[in-house]
């Protein structure tokens, strides 16, 4: 038998999840099915750009957990690790970082977008760590010798980078250690916030996972229709509005039909945004039910870090080893 190829993937626990994170969990919990999956909650990541305020990483750290549970991802089928508890991701961080180019990071193209977008925010990014942070990506990944990487087309680049990396050391120690990991490209709908802009939680337009009946009736209210409607009857433009790609991505049997009656005035925003409303709780509600039962069992979210990070810090090891033999370490 075939065996399966690995992936691994993370994501920095920097705040509360939201519904568009949903959409790239649920693919999570299909290539669960056909690959061995480690997936990591990276809180070193974290840290590069919330260095001056670690606070919250130990309680976002937790968060995640929930969501990712909620969402259905499976410790029984994928390792859920926490990268600070795997230490064989910063082992061979620092030794690629023996030979790695330090054009190779600097040309990383987010590298000076993200300096100056954060630096307008007040964060001074023009740190070693930083820098390094593809890096530190790039250990990641070929700590568990994953093969497949599933990632948005803005991520090529940093995966471009691994596999740049990988060839080198192979071929500069003269051995196969690490295979060049391939980049899956996951079709992820972007959902809009309900501003229309992109969804963050630094904007206060997102709908997080962790919310209630309550919360997404109030973030469906604040959501942007079309401005041109005043009147009831008015006709509208669905295209320009927040609701109606919400009605594209949850509510594909029905939306045919809204966007004519959008078009023909026969429909008021009031009502459009209560049916919308009703569906995200319906899709959202089996998830808070896990994620409430996961919250009540503190212990058993502890076992299952556990278990992840040892079953993580085994397989790490394995390549650790391999590693320090051809380095000489
Ligand atoms: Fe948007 Fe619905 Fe109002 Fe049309 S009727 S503008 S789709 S909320």
């Amino acid at each position: 038998m075939m065996s399966k190829g690995r992936i691994f993937s993370g994501m920095r626990p920097t705040g509360r999840l939201h519904i568009g994170h949903l959409s790239v969990l649920e693919n999570w919990v299909l290539l669960q099915k056909d690959y061995d999956c480690v997936y990591g909650i990276v809180d070193w990541h974290a840290l590069t750009t919330a260095y001056e305020n670690p606070e919250e990483i130990r309680y976002n750290t937790r968060e995640m957990l929930l969501d990712w549970l909620s969402a259905g991802l499976d410790p029984e089928k994928s390792i859920i690790m926490v990268q600070s508890h795997v230490k064989q991701h910063a082992e061979l961080h620092l030794l690629l970082s023996m030979m790695t180019p330090l054009s190779w990071l600097e040309r990383v193209p987010t590298y000076k977008d993200q300096i100056q977008q954060l630096g307008k925010e007040g964060k001074d990014l023009s740190t070693y760590g930083f820098l390094g942070y593809p890096l530190l990506m790039t250990a990641d990944i070929l700590v568990y010798k994953a093969d497949t990487v599933p990632v948005g087309e803005d991520q090529l680049p940093h995966l471009e980078l691994s596999r740049e990396i990988a060839r080198r050391f192979n071929y500069m120690y003269k051995k196969e250690i690490f295979p060049e990991p391939q980049a899956k490209l996951s079709k992820i709908p972007l959902l809009p916030g309900v501003d229309k802009r992109k969804m963050s939680k630094s904007y206060n337009n997102d709908i997080p996972i962790a919310s209630n009946k309550e919360e997404i009736e109030a973030k469906v209210r604040m959501m942007v229709t079309d401005p041109g409607r005043v009147k009831k009857d008015d006709p509208g433009n669905p295209e320009v509005c927040v609701v109606y790609t919400y009605h594209k991505i949850y509510n594909p049997s029905e939306v045919e039909e809204i966007g004519q009656s959008c078009r023909q005035g026969t429909i008021g925003c009031v009502a459009c945004k209560k049916n919308l409303s009703r569906i995200l709780i319906k899709n959202l509600e089996p998830i808070w039910e896990k994620r409430e039962y996961y919250a009540q069992r503190p212990q058993l979210l502890e076992e299952i870090l556990a278990t992840g990070n040892k079953k993580a810090s085994q397989l790490a090891e394995k390549t650790m080893e391999e590693v320090r033999e051809v380095l000489g370490v």
